[in-house]
Order: C-alpha cells, then sequence, then structure tokens
C-alpha cells in the first residue's frame, strides 16, 4: 500500500489558530524522518487548504520559522517584523 497524500490540521504555535496543509507521503521521504518532520516541511511549503481540501494561493501561505510552525496571518505579521528590522526607512 502507498499513501500519496494526508492532509495535516495544525495548531499555530503563535496564537493558536487552527488551519491545514495537504503533506505530500509518496516516496520522498528522507530518511529517518518521523511525522512531525513531514508535517512540519509541508507547514514550510507553504500552501495552506481550505476545510473543503482546496489549495489556497500564497495570500494565505504559512510557515515555519523559528522552529515554529506559524498560520497565515502569524506568517504574515511575522514577516513584516522582520521587514521592519531590515529596513529601518523606506521612501514609500
Ligand atoms: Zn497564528
Amino acid at each position: 500500500m502507498s499513501v500519496l497524500q494526508v492532509e495535516a490540521a495544525i495548531e499555530c504555535e503563535g496564537c493558536g489558530a487552527h488551519f491545514r496543509v495537504k503533506v505530500e507521503t509518496g516516496g520522498n521521504i528522507p530518511r529517518g524522518w518521523d511525522m512531525m518532520d513531514v508535517v512540519k516541511n509541508a507547514v514550510r511549503g507553504g500552501h495552506t487548504i481550505t476545510p473543503k481540501g482546496q489549495v489556497v494561493d500564497l495570500a494565505a501561505s504559512c510557515s515555519v520559522q523559528d522552529d515554529k510552525m506559524l498560520c497565515p496571518k502569524c506568517t504574515r505579521e511575522t514577516d513584516a517584523e522582520n521587514t521592519e528590522e531590515d529596513e529601518d526607512e523606506q521612501d514609500s
């Protein structure tokens, strides 16, 4: 039996919100990875899915930052903070 894909429901480690990702399980999983490694890798991939299973575009992308799995909202907030730190002055 081959399992090609599973859906994972994730609790954001920033705010506790729930979001979903599709986890590809077909073939390319590095030896030694456990379930959490595979799921975290899927979250790092950034594509959330709706409750109906549709893949959402990058506007709703999740991420892994500081080893925490973050929902789209926390991803945007963290990205914004990082951008502010990197660029002290912006023209526009
Ligand atoms: Zn969150």
